[in-house]
């Protein structure tokens, strides 16, 4: 069963995806060389305060921060640390998300930190920030879940190859339904499995996160020992980007964009959905 949500309920999904989107201009101004992951989470939770939010990370099946860091080849689910310091170099993702009201809102960036970075790892978050948009645009009544992970998955592979061989969509992980709880059914593949069929057809009052990850490697990963943090098995780096989008009787509203997505779906042709608390 997918929750179907009122406007209103969805207005509320939306100030908490305002939330997160602080949370990211917050900590995108914080991740600079010899800041530590722990000094991330410190602003992250200042910004939550500051909103009124609750963390839905933070406690999440025992989750000890109120962000996800994930450097290089961490993927997902890194844990802030003030033992990990930023270095010149790295690129680093950032998850996190807000609760409002009782309603949930996630989203996730990947950072360069510092400059002078690898002109394959700016592609690399370049195809995986895009591939998140083709699948945001996907999000429109007519479609079935399945247009969202082809979108992902095709975008991804229209890009040139990198230098290191093809990139790696991650496949242990995925997008999800978010509402009344931050991970809801269904699961948002991002790439089709045709034994998992077409999905349910999207309609108005569906939320979903898309979130792909990608590797300039293998699409595969490991946990490590904190049973958290999430590596590539062949150590190559990776990106992760997300958003939570909305569809509504007027059309998509990307909830944790402050503009709503309009700028980058109207790329697709697409006009989003009035901003219920603008
Ligand atoms: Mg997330
Ligand atoms: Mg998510």
């Amino acid at each position: 069963m997918v929750e179907i949500k009122t406007p209103e309920q969805i207005a509320k999904m939306r100030a908490a995806g305002l939330v997160v989107a602080a949370i990211h201009e917050a900590t995108r101004a914080a991740a600079v060389p010899g800041a530590t992951t722990k000094d991330l989470d410190d602003v992250a939770r200042k910004v939550l305060a500051e909103h009124g939010a609750k963390s839905n990370f933070l406690g999440y099946g025992g989750f000890p921060a109120t962000i996800c860091t994930s450097r290089n080849e961490v993927v997902v689910h890194g844990i802030p640390s003030e033992d990990v310091v930023l270095e010149d170099g790295d690129i680093i993702s950032i998850d996190c998300g807000a609760i409002i009201e009782g309603w949930h809102g996630d989203a996730a960036y990947t950072a360069f930190v510092g400059s002078g970075h690898a002109p394959e790892l700016v592609e690399l978050s370049r195809v995986t920030e895009e591939s998140m948009w083709a699948g945001l645009a996907a999000m429109k009544q007519g479609n079935r879940l399945v247009d969202i992970s082809k979108a992902v998955e095709s975008y991804i592979r229209r890009q040139p190859r990198p230098a290191t061989g093809k990139y790696g969509i991650i496949e242990d992980y995925g997008g999800h339904g978010i509402g009344s709880q931050m991970h809801m059914d269904p699961h948002v593949l991002n790439y089709v499995e045709r034994r998992r069929g077409r999905g349910p057809k999207l309609v108005p009052g569906m939320c979903l996160a898309i979130e792909p990850m990608v590797s300039l490697g293998t699409p595969r990963t490991n946990v490590l020992e904190d049973d958290w943090t999430v590596v590539t098995t062949d150590g190559t780096w990776s990106s992760h980007w997300e958003h939570s989008i909305a569809l509504t009787e007027q059309g998509p509203l990307v909830l944790t964009a402050r503009d709503g997505g309009k700028a980058k779906l109207a790329e697709y042709g697409i006009t989003t959905a009035p901003d219920p608390l603008a």
